[in-house]
């Protein structure tokens, strides 16, 4: 029986064709079969190279079948590179299904490292880089679209995301009526010659593209929310909708013992756990004058 083959991921460059790795020309020489995205925009990539290894299309619609077809080469034998228009194969490209179902068959999947704009806009973004997530680009069906932005409201971590030029300013418009204004890196044609990163807000990018068309490929580099600031508005939430002597009953409710429930309610309405003491006794006692 045959050895069974291997699939690697192969990340091609964003737009600089100096950003193909050795590796990334040497497995894509070596492979038996390229799965491309775009094989008629690849095969530029590929000449320019030298690769004269034979490509299959591999995308969006095609990816259950096609993935089914391509698992059974590997089985097979074959080695199989898979490569998308640009960048990192599986980061808002497809990629996903074909690595889930070679892992569910048993074949090695291999990265090859190279180029992804989403990592390169955060890391020259000047934006905090230590926590962050990928949003790709937003869903363009509002509902599914609103539903993500209402998590992205208390998102404390740096948010990235992809647009194209086209639907740019509606986008801003969007994330600035959702997120409120807040820093944002615009990250244009990374690689390219008309590479820009500009470092402004959202409302200073609506500003911009008043006067200007958004031209090129843009990763968007967002501000998270304050983290401070986020709790602060929580607590502030709770204080306004019950009283603190409400708030002690609905834990006493829960079963808390009373130490615990003070101590609860503290955390909740951003006070000392001295604090909640004093306040509850303080109503405790304007109850008795009462009597
Ligand atoms: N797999 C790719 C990667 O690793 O970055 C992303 C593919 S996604 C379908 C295409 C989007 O990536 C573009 O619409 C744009 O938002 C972003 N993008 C790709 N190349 C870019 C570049 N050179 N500069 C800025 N953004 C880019």
């Amino acid at each position: 029986m045959a050895e069974q083959g291997v699939l690697y991921l192969v990340a091609t460059p964003i737009g600089n064709l100096e950003d193909m790795t050795f590796r990334a020309i040497r497995i894509l020489k070596e492979a038996d079969l390229i799965a491309a995205e775009d094989t008629r925009g690849s095969i530029r990539l590929l000449n320019h190279f030298e690769i004269r290894t034979p490509m299959t299309s591999y995308h969006e619609y095609n990816k259950v079948a096609k993935a089914r077809t391509l698992v059974e080469k590997m089985l097979e034998g074959q080695t199989v590179a898979c490569i998308t228009d640009a960048g990192t194969p599986g980061i808002s490209d497809p990629g996903e299904v074909l690595v889930r179902m070679a892992q569910e068959n048993g074949i090695r999947v291999i990265p090859v490292p190279g180029a992804c704009a989403a990592v390169n806009a955060l890391i020259a973004s000047g934006q905090p880089t230590g926590r962050f997530c990928f949003e790709a680009f937003l869903p363009a069906e509002k509902k599914e679209r609103e539903e993500i932005l209402e998590e992205l409201k208390e998102e404390t971590r740096t948010i990235v995301l992809y647009e194209a030029p086209h639907r740019l300013r509606k986008t801003l418009q969007i994330l600035l009526e959702a997120l409120g204004d807040r820093p944002l890196s615009i990250c244009r044609e990374l690689t390219k010659v008309h590479e820009e990163i500009r470092r402004t807000t959202i409302s200073g990018a609506v500003s911009l593209y008043e006067t200007q068309d958004p031209r090129g490929e843009y990763v968007l580099v967002i501000a998270g929310r304050d983290r401070k600031e986020l709790i602060g508005a929580r607590q502030e939430a709770v204080r306004a909708e019950m009283t603190l002597e409400q708030h002690m009953q609905q834990y006493l409710e829960s079963g808390m013992d009373r130490k615990d429930a003070m101590k609860a309610v503290a955390k909740d309405r951003g006070m000392t756990k001295r604090e909640v003491y004093a306040q509850l006794l303080e109503g405790e006692q304007d109850g008795q004058d009462h009597i």
